[in-house]
């Protein structure tokens, strides 16, 4: 069952230890390579910057709609680097770098998104 226990483990760790203040870094706890990821979230329709939160390991703001036009769509964008005024809105993502994919997901992440985080790779 290593497989199964592989994944347990995968599941288990949040990397919570990496430092948010380095671009790359070794998991104290698991030893894996892990990238900080910065996302904001944009309202779709004006553009206006939204604080963004995970649910259910999706991105997405934080409020049901824009409080700027009422809009309720929005786009979800990298930041290359976080900064100051960006660290208020902005998600932290802690992802787990494979040696040899480095651009794609673990299993921590969830499947659903796989598509949008294509999208963004691909606007990268
Ligand atoms: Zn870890
Ligand atoms: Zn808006």
């Amino acid at each position: 069952m290593f497989l199964m226990d592989l994944f347990t483990r995968c599941r288990k760790c949040q990397h919570e230890r990496v430092p948010v203040n380095v671009e790359f870094s070794y998991c104290p706890d698991c030893g894996q390579l892990i990238e900080n990821e910065w996302y904001i979230v944009r309202c779709a329709c004006c553009g206006i910057k939204e604080k963004a939160v995970i649910k259910n390991g999706e991105i997405m703001p934080e409020a049901n709609f824009c409080h700027n036009c009422g809009g309720h769509e929005y786009i979800v964008e990298k930041l290359p680097k976080i900064n100051f005024v960006d660290i208020n809105y902005a998600v932290l993502v802690r992802k787990a770098v494979e040696e040899s994919k480095p651009t794609e997901f673990t299993q921590c992440w969830a499947e659903k998104n796989v598509s949008k985080q294509l999208l963004l790779q691909q606007l990268r």
